[in-house]
């Protein structure tokens, strides 16, 4: 049996017995939100993700709707979003009373293909691009940033996934863009709850997101804010869960190596460009049939000596029912998402894991 992910490894009885003498000393110290922990997570994180400042939020959903609104987004204003990610970025558009627009998806990755982003600035008014880094995959952000600039938009990066991707050496985060991050307990840096982080990089953005996470406080009643604010509980489980992170990156990604090896004997299984082994975070790692019947065959075949899969995600954003109605384009994002399937993926994965899966992967006949 191999768990498509592994909590009891993570939350081992070191990290509970440190996190416990931690909890402690915030419950006597009465410090519950907005803690030195906090302060301490904010300049650590900026300077893992070469970004120049942090700002921790209440969850990932929070840091793309405070972004969209750091940027002026209104309501009504269009919103362009790759069909694939996880619905979070779509719901942020929508919180804020703005309109997705699907920008189409490279059929290999499922990332934003800078064309289909291209063509929508083009037939549509756009406000602003939300980037999304699915599955930890960099997306081509250098491109993107070109043509956002040329038509004066801001791109936002949705890095829930992707705290370990790097683009051109540089970690997630160092592009100059807003960019976000969750921090739900089952991404690669997770809390004990919820949590979700902002990196930018300047101040007056900084005082913008500072300003609407609490209230609005210190705005003289000139902005009228939310509640956002990040617990000290979570932001001590961070800084603890942070000391590991670049090794727990490292092993997802010698994981990867080991299956984008073993796997490529098989061509049933469409996999990723090998670039993407060393600048993906791996939080989820894809594998691509040609039909959507072949992977649930596949899926059925794993099931039945214990494996873990999982479809990250079943649907494109325009397969959605609360969605379908939004315009864009959509061709490959709706074939992309009836055809992936990830393999179990975590920091704790170890030879003999991957060997039992991909033995048993090789044994698929379709
Ligand atoms: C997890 C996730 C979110 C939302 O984060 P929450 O902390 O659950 O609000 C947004 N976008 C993507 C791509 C995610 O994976």
């Amino acid at each position: 049996m191999i768990k498509y992910i592994d909590f009891d490894s993570l939350h081992n009885e070191n990290l509970r017995t440190e996190a416990l003498e931690i909890f402690s000393e915030i419950m006597k110290n009465n410090s519950f939100v907005d803690g030195p922990y906090n302060k301490q997570f904010e300049n650590d994180f900026a300077k893992l993700q070469g970004a120049k400042i942090c700002r921790l939020v209440a969850n990932g959903t929070d840091a793309l709707e405070i972004s969209l609104l750091v940027h002026g987004i209104e309501r009504g204003d269009h919103v362009a979003v790759p069909g694939i990610t996880f619905y979070a970025t779509a719901e942020a558009i929508l919180n804020v009373g703005a309109v997705p627009v699907f920008v189409d998806v490279d059929p290999e990755t499922g990332l934003a293909c800078p064309e289909s982003f291209k063509k929508i600035c083009d037939r549509f008014e756009i406000k602003a691009f939300m980037s999304v880094h699915i599955y930890g995959l960099p997306a081509d952000i250098p491109t993107l940033n070109k043509i956002a600039v040329e038509k004066d938009i801001p791109v936002i990066e949705d890095a829930a996934q992707a705290c370990g991707a790097f683009i051109n050496g540089k970690p997630i985060g160092a592009s100059g863009n807003l960019t976000t991050f969750s921090f739900y307990p089952t991404k690669n840096l997770g809390a004990m709850g919820d949590a979700g982080a902002i990196l930018c990089e300047t101040e007056e953005q900084a005082h913008k997101i500072d300003q609407i996470r609490n209230h609005g406080r210190g705005s003289d009643g000139k902005v009228m804010g939310r509640n956002s604010r990040c617990d000290h509980f979570q932001a001590a489980v961070l800084c603890l869960k942070m000391k590991q992170i670049e090794a727990q990156n490292d092993q997802r990604k010698a994981a990867a190596k080991r299956y984008h090896e073993g796997l490529s004997r098989n061509e049933i299984f469409k996999l990723l460009p090998s670039k993407y082994l060393e600048t993906s975070s791996f939080h989820i790692y894809p594998i691509r049939f040609e039909t959507s019947e072949l992977r649930q065959k596949f899926q059925d075949h794993m099931k039945e000596v214990g494996i873990g899969t999982s479809n990250f995600y079943m649907k494109a954003l325009s397969q959605e029912p609360a969605l379908s109605h939004f315009q864009g384009e959509k061709e490959n994002a709706e074939k992309f998402a009836t055809t992936v399937a990830g393999l179990p993926m975590h920091a704790f994965l170890t030879e003999e894991h991957t060997n039992e899966v991909i033995q048993h992967a090789l044994s698929f006949k379709a």
